[in-house]
């Protein structure tokens, strides 16, 4: 037995608390707490303790092209990302994507993360993004988007990785579902039972952005599920998300490529008054930034600027225990309770940017930053610790990661210096 007590801080939502970890679960909230002998403690003195962060989907293998798409429309990044830069990623691109971008998450707080992974040009992709996941010290999902914007069959592969899936608590498959948008209704069809009879969850992009109905569409099929996630969404109707909160399925809304790229507003309100719960998601580092304090503020912002809707409070809750809920572990992570595991974030509420901190939910929420990240826990494991990922050859790694993106572009022939745009070029 290895107990863990984290000591001196600030637990959201209690006050003052001391947080006792025993075999990586979540054992005791409170003060004067009777600790265990050979108990590792942890001194939060000048930090807010909170629940970690739940992104809900991240194309993480495009991590190598950072910021390389500020200025794109949708169409640029689907030529750009997918016509001209995938056909070039290699097995190796994938892995070194992968395990820096969920890295990077950790770092910024993000204690779980559903990977929607859609570079699977061979099955060798496929194992190299799950083993990207692996080797970051993370809760993740991999979710395996299989014949993306095909419509090849996809059973045997799906069937292949989910057999090959380590036997690792925290690591788990979805099935990226190709959606009415991108595939037959039939095929969809076809996913759905396969992932029901595997016992996956999934997760799949609409937009509705055409009158096209997908949501109504799926339903008229019998094919909504609870488990299932629906990305962007931002042109259904509100009977389509009322249809949503119907069948117990769940949003993810990822603002800032939302509003960047055309989508329309991020749903957050409407998704509230139809009696659904958001979560929030990164989406796209080329795009924007991967850390979910600025995800939190944008979504917070452009709501307010709507209607005046949602508190500070509510943007924690949409990226914890309700990311927690859509990704299938609402009852293992997500809040800071006895029984759950211990997926802890401590941020640093002494930082001078953020210094006093009069209002917890609110500081985060309007100036939180991944600065503040001093230390992370994963299933009671120290992943970070006074503002380091822990036990990584992080400058090797860059290495790797930085050749990866050379080759890559030098293969695909694009500039790197802010003036591509590839819906205009090619
Ligand atoms: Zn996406």
């Amino acid at each position: 037995m290895t107990s863990t007590l984290i000591t001196g801080g600030t637990v959201l939502n209690t006050g003052p608390a001391d947080v006792l970890v025993t075999d990586g679960v979540i054992v005791a909230v409170g003060t004067q707490l009777a600790v265990p002998e050979n108990t590792e403690v942890i001194d939060a003195a000048g930090c807010l303790v909170m629940p970690g962060f739940v992104d809900t989907h991240r194309h993480t293998w495009q991590t190598a092209f950072r910021g390389v798409g500020a200025d794109w429309t949708f169409a640029d990044y689907a030529a750009g990302i997918h016509g001209i830069l995938k056909p070039h990623y290699r097995p190796e691109d994938v892995y070194v994507g992968n395990l820096l971008g969920r890295l990077e998450a950790l770092h910024s707080g993000v204690t779980t993360m559903l990977d929607w992974f859609h570079a699977a040009q061979t099955p060798e992709h496929a194992d190299a993004a799950l083993a990207g996941l692996r080797d970051a010290p993370g809760r993740s999902i991999f979710c395996y988007g299989a014949g993306y914007r095909t419509d090849d069959p996809i059973e045997a592969e799906v069937r292949r990785v989910h057999a090959a899936m380590p036997g690792d608590d925290l690591l788990s498959l979805a099935l990226g579902l190709r959606g009415p948008d991108e595939t037959t209704m039939d095929n969809v069809a076809l996913d759905l039972k396969l992932a029901d009879e595997l016992g996956l969850r999934t997760s799949v992009h609409v937009d509705g952005l055409t009158g096209s109905r997908p949501v109504a569409a799926l339903r008229e099929r019998g094919l909504l599920r609870a488990s299932t996630t629906f990305v962007h969404a931002n042109g259904i109707g509100d009977d389509e998300l009322r249809m949503l909160a119907d069948a117990g399925a769940s949003v993810s809304i990822s603002p800032d490529v939302e509003l960047k790229m055309g989508f329309g507003q991020p749903m957050t309100g409407r998704v509230l008054a139809a009696g659904l719960r958001p979560t929030l998601s990164v989406d796209d580092t080329p795009a924007v930034g991967g850390d979910m304090f600025s995800t939190m503020r944008t979504a917070f912002a452009v709501q307010r600027g709507i209607d005046g809707g949602l508190t500070a409070q509510e943007l924690l809750q949409f990226t914890t225990i309700d990311g927690a809920e859509a990704c299938g572990l609402g009852d293992r992570v997500g809040t800071i309770a006895p029984g759950k595991d211990a997926d802890l974030v401590l941020l640093r509420a002494d930082d001078l940017t953020v210094a006093p901190f009069s209002n917890p939910a609110g500081t985060v929420v309007t100036s939180g930053h991944p600065g503040l990240v001093d230390t992370v826990l994963v299933a009671g494991r120290i992943v970070k610790r006074d503002g380091h990922l822990v036990g990584l050859d992080l400058p090797a790694l860059k290495d790797r990661l930085l050749e990866s993106r050379d080759r890559i572009a030098a293969a695909a022939g694009v500039p790197l210096d802010g003036t591509w745009r590839p819906g205009t070029t090619t």
